[in-house]
């Protein structure tokens, strides 16, 4: 571990070697089986894919949580050391985590609180004390954990909200390396942030790393403003990499602090997502699923279970379409797949219902023979066959009332090989700042405007298709998951 006498204030330009990596969650997930072996199941996903070869190239240690309960670090590790292969391979650092910090941590705190209120729903946060409190002891035993691992001159790079005071905790234990910070989902503005009980200390641990990399522009002004609401003198300076934000001294010489915040979109690996879209499972899926639809338009979802995703304003909005235009019925369907996710959240739980409640409003109002408006299914779907269904959909309709940035979006345009497809985009997704001059923006709150948008999509001349299409897979193609990777450790002073 690297601890100095002083903390360094200065935003370092020189790149140590390794990459401590530290996510929520580890590539690698370990499960029990029955006859009490272990199984290990690596994470798929654009992250990891990027990340990983960073990973191997630099060296290094991911540190996170393999996925099981009430297990001793000991084993956790004993087991990730046997299922890993030892050459060329980064180590897996295992943080044991019991079921009572995982209810607390990351279904209360991360998911019930942070989620919501950066999502602006904050009626729907659960602002509980002892969620608060579990937070901060897991945060701090992750950075035990990275204490426990860390050389002098790591780079340690940290994800998304579950870990927001690792830094802090870490500069508590005199760990000093320099650290940065990914946030995946968006953030608030400052009159929303402000109902946090507990803003102050967040932003305290948001301050303790030297660079803090966010999704948009928007999000970034955000931040600043809740820096301005919280402190006398906050100055700030616009560089090649974001914006280098010095903090006065607030009187207790508390919070004098230098850092860097920087608009990092994150992407996909286009490369991977065009060859399994190429792939001959995919390709025999995609035709599959063409001969089922026959000539009808076909109009894609893909969306976690989440409050976030407005899947009861799509299928509004979807109603609205068939009920303005009752030339479309028989030849539109909306195919509505629906990710399984955080089952044990009572709002997820409601949100289902509302969600199956609604599907069966539009299909008992319009269902005729051989025609069904919207086919709903609650499924995870494994790459090709999800590339099969992007490829033979029509349209894309990616509909979230708030979203970091909606990777769906990228991957719905990655996989359309032949450049024939039209994306309709909340302009509340992150991606609508990098696609949104060529995708059919809407605001999914407006049914009406986004109903009058799936039609001018059904309608959309082929020309206009394809060059809507190229010009959003050239964006994507030429700021691919890598690009995201070498952008932001450039951004963070880590470049290698
Ligand atoms: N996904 C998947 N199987 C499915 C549906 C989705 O693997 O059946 C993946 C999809 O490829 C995408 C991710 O889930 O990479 C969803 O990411 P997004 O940013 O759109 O939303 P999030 O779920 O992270 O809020």
């Amino acid at each position: 571990m690297a601890s100095q006498d002083s903390e360094s204030n200065a935003v370092s330009q020189v790149g140590g070697d390794r990459l401590i990596m530290v996510s929520n969650r580890l590539p690698v997930s370990l499960e029990r089986t029955e006859d009490n072996d272990w199984r290990a199941h690596p994470a798929a996903g654009g992250l990891v894919s990027a990340l990983d070869p960073v990973m191997r190239r630099r060296g290094g240690v991911w540190v996170g949580w393999p996925g099981i309960a009430d297990e001793t670090t000991d084993t956790l590790r004993r087991v990730l050391d046997e299922r890993r292969h030892a050459e060329g391979d980064y180590r897996l650092e295992p943080v044991a985590l019991s079921a009572e910090d995982i209810a607390g941590f990351y279904e209360g705190f991360s998911n019930e609180v942070i989620w919501p209120l950066f999502h602006n729903r904050f009626t729907a946060c659960r602002f509980d004390p002892g969620y608060w409190q579990v937070y901060q002891r897991v945060n701090r035993e992750f950075a035990h954990r990275i204490s426990e691992v860390a050389h002098a001159g790591d780079f340690i790079w940290v994800h998304d909200y579950h870990l927001v005071n690792v830094a802090a905790a870490l500069r508590e234990l005199g760990v000093y390396n320099r650290s940065s910070f990914f946030q995946h989902i968006p953030f608030p503005t400052a009159d929303i942030f402000c109902n946090l009980p507990w803003w102050r200390e967040i932003v305290r641990g948001l301050l303790s790393y030297d660079f803090i990399g966010v999704q948009t522009v928007t999000d970034r002004s955000n931040f600043l403003d809740v820096l301005t609401t919280m402190f006398d003198r906050v100055e700030t300076e616009a560089s090649a990499s974001g914006i280098d934000i010095e903090i006065g001294d607030d009187g207790l010489a508390r919070h004098q602090r230098r850092l860097r915040i920087g608009t990092v979109p994150i992407s996909i690996d286009y490369a991977h997502i065009e060859k399994v879209a190429a792939s001959e499972e995919s390709l025999a899926c995609a035709a599959r699923f063409r001969e089922s639809w026959g000539d009808r338009t076909v109009v894609i979802g893909v969306d976690r279970l989440d409050y976030t995703k407005g899947l009861p304003e799509k299928f509004e909005a979807f109603r609205e379409l068939l009920r303005r235009h009752p030339e479309l019925r028989t030849h539109v369907t909306l195919q509505q797949h629906v990710v399984p996710s955080r089952q044990q959240v009572p709002e997820y739980i409601e949100q289902k219902q509302e969600i199956e409640r609604r599907v069966g409003e539009v299909n008992g109002e319009f269902t005729e023979p051989g025609w069904v408006p919207i086919h709903y299914i609650f499924h995870r779907m494994d790459q090709p066959e999800l590339m099969a269904h992007y490829q033979v959909a029509d349209i894309a309709l990616v509909t979230p009332l708030k979203d970091g940035m909606n990777l769906v979006a990228k991957e719905f345009c990655a996989a359309k090989r032949d450049g024939n497809g039209v994306l309709i985009l909340s302009e509340f997704a992150g991606a609508a700042a990098e696609l949104g001059e060529h995708a059919l923006l809407v605001n999914p709150h407006d049914v009406v405007s986004t109903a009058e948008c799936i039609h001018a999509a059904c309608r959309m001349p082929v020309a206009e298709r394809r060059r809507r299409m190229q010009a959003m897979r050239k964006i994507i193609r030429a700021h691919n998951a890598f690009d995201w990777v070498e952008e932001f450790l450039r951004a963070a002073g880590a470049a290698a």
